[in-house]
C-alpha cells in the first residue's frame, strides 16, 4: 500500500476558523509570540500564558474540522496514511484520523512545568492557576513553545523518510526544526504543497504546487493521486 505522509500547519485550520499568527500583522490573536509562546513568557507572566491557551482551547473545541482534515481522514481507505502536523489543536483526530503525531503538543493536555513527560488530559476547558502535576509543580499548557526542544522530530522524520508521497499543507515553512521534514523525502517521493501563498513560498523546484486553500485543493489532491 502507498504510503502517504500529510504535514500541516495552521492554514489547514483557517477554514474551520482557528486563524494562524504568521498574518500581516506578524501578531498571534493579538500578541506578539514571545509574549505568550516562549519559556521566558511563562516565567514572566505565567498568568497571560495560561489565560491565552485557555483562550485558544475554547476556540478549539468550539469549532469543527473542515473539509480538509475531513479529505485527510478518508485517504486511509485506500493508502497508509500518516498526519504530523504542527497544530496544537484536534481537528485531524476529530476528523478520524488515525495517526496523528503532533510536533508542537496538544491544547487539551497540560504538562507538568517540571517534568515535560508528565502530561495529562485536561478536564473542561481550562487550567486553573493552582493546578499542579503529580510533583507539585504547576500545570502548563502542553505545547512546544519557541525555543524548547522538538521531541517527537525523530520519529516525524522517520515517517518522512519512508513516504511514497509527502503532502505539506497551510505551513508557511517558517518554524525549525520542523520546516526540515521537507529535506527528508527519499528520492522519488512525488512532494505536494497546499497553500494558497504556495508561489511565494521557498521550496525546491520538483515539488508540485496547489497555489489554493485546503479545502479548494482537495479536487486537485484527488487528481494527482489518481494518477
Ligand atoms: P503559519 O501561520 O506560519 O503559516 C500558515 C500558512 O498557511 C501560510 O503559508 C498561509 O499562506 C497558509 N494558509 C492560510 N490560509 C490557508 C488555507 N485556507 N488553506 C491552506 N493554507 C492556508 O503556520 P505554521 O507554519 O503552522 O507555523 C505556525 C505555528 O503556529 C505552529 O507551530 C503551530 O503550533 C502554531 N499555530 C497553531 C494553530 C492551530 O493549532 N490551529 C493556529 C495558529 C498557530
Amino acid at each position: 500500500m502507498k504510503k502517504i505522509v500529510i504535514f500541516t500547519g495552521a492554514g489547514v485550520s483557517v477554514e474551520s476558523g482557528l486563524p494562524t499568527f504568521r498574518g500581516t500583522d506578524g501578531l498571534w490573536e493579538g500578541h506578539r509570540i514571545e509574549e505568550v509562546a516562549t519559556p521566558e513568557a511563562w516565567q514572566r507572566n505565567p498568568e497571560l500564558v495560561q489565560r491565552f491557551y485557555n483562550q485558544r482551547r475554547k476556540d478549539c473545541m468550539r469549532v469543527i474540522p473542515n473539509a480538509a482534515h475531513r479529505y485527510f481522514a478518508e485517504l486511509e481507505q485506500d493508502y497508509d496514511v500518516h498526519v504530523i502536523t504542527q497544530n496544537i489543536d484536534d481537528l485531524h483526530e476529530r476528523a478520524g484520523s488515525s495517526s496523528v503525531l503532533h510536533l508542537h503538543g496538544e491544547i487539551r493536555k497540560a504538562q507538568s512545568s517540571k517534568d515535560a513527560g508528565l502530561v495529562y488530559p485536561i478536564a473542561g476547558d481550562e487550567i486553573k492557576m493552582d493546578s499542579v502535576c503529580e510533583l507539585g509543580s504547576p500545570l502548563r499548557p502542553h505545547v512546544v513553545w519557541f525555543g524548547e526542544a522538538v521531541p517527537n522530530m525523530v520519529p516525524a522524520a522517520k515517517l518522512v523518510e519512508e513516504a511514497d508521497v509527502f503532502i505539506v499543507a497551510g505551513t508557511s515553512l517558517q518554524v525549525y526544526p520542523a520546516a526540515n521534514l521537507l529535506y527528508h523525502c527519499k528520492p522519488g517521493c512525488q512532494i505536494i504543497i497546499v497553500d494558497p501563498n504556495a508561489k511565494q513560498l521557498a521550496i525546491p523546484a520538483n515539488v508540485i504546487k496547489i497555489p489554493h486553500s485546503a479545502t479548494k485543493a482537495i479536487d486537485y489532491l484527488a487528481e494527482i493521486l489518481s494518477k
